[in-house]
């Protein structure tokens, strides 16, 4: 059975202070609630790693990476390997975010190789992929996200499948306050979750979680993931308050 996940991306935000603080006050907010098997992911810059490893110690919060390098070590000053994370317990790793694509020009076929580094490392896989606002007007937004999965992810065997989590990010909708409806994000999950039956059948297809993320909020997150293809969200701005990321947490 697939999991619900609400993963906080903090993104180049909180310095070891601040990080120790939020993870503090979330981790006082779902004391309080009932999970009911929710995963809580956080995900700090690597700096912050080691602290908040220690910080959620106690708690059901797992802290995740937000990036790193395909090569097993090497001359790629500023990188963080795979084997890094692990040696201090960080089994997860988010891939493919739009600011990474962006800003720092990762490519599907560098992303492929991330994850194959990642599988290899044994670690936990955040996919995340989706369209630009062009490409929506354009009608092509489903043929750019299945291009994003087969050409990073198809290659995988269907026992792969298991380590990976979809992270759906239509880039217009992230950090802009403009969030896909509950149909948009419907129809695209329910195309993916196609997509992965007709390569992998109905058990990967079943059991593989896909969040959607782009501007959810307590305000919007009940009716986002009550959609039967929608297993969570990838959260960024209201990750950052603990307020509103255990709300989002209780929107299932
Ligand atoms: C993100 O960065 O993955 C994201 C979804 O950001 P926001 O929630 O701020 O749109």
């Amino acid at each position: 059975m697939r999991k619900q996940i609400v993963a906080g991306n903090w993104k180049m935000n909180n310095d070891i202070k601040e990080t120790k603080k939020l993870i503090k006050d979330i981790k006082k907010g779902i004391k309080k609630i009932k999970l009911k098997g929710t995963r809580v992911l956080v995900s700090p810059t690597f700096v912050n790693l080691t602290a908040a490893k220690d910080k959620v110690k106690g708690s059901k919060i797992e802290v995740v990476a937000q990036n790193m390098h395909q090569a097993k070590s090497g001359a790629f000053t500023g990188e963080i390997s795979a084997s890094m994370l692990k040696a201090i317990k960080v089994k997860s790793v988010i891939l493919g975010h739009s600011e990474r694509r962006t800003y720092f020009g990762e490519t599907d076929a560098i992303l492929k190789e991330k994850v194959n580094t990642a599988l290899a490392n044994k670690m936990e896989i955040i996919f995340c992929f989706g369209e630009l606002l062009a490409d929506r007007k354009n009608n092509n937004h489903f043929s750019i996200v299945e291009s994003q999965l087969k050409n990073a992810l198809f290659h995988l065997e269907a026992s792969a499948w298991k380590k990976i989590v979809l992270a759906y990010e239509p880039v217009w909708a992230i950090g802009t306050g403009e969030t896909a409806t509950p149909v948009q994000a419907q129809e695209m999950h329910a195309f993916i979750r196609n997509l992965l039956v007709d390569k992998y059948g109905n058990d990967v297809a079943e059991n593989t979680s896909i969040l959607y993320g782009g501007s959810v909020k307590p305000a919007n997150a009940k009716e986002i993931f009550a959609n039967p293809d929608v297993d969570g969200g990838l959260i960024g701005g209201a990750a950052l308050n603990a307020t509103d990321f255990v709300a989002l947490i209780q929107s299932f």
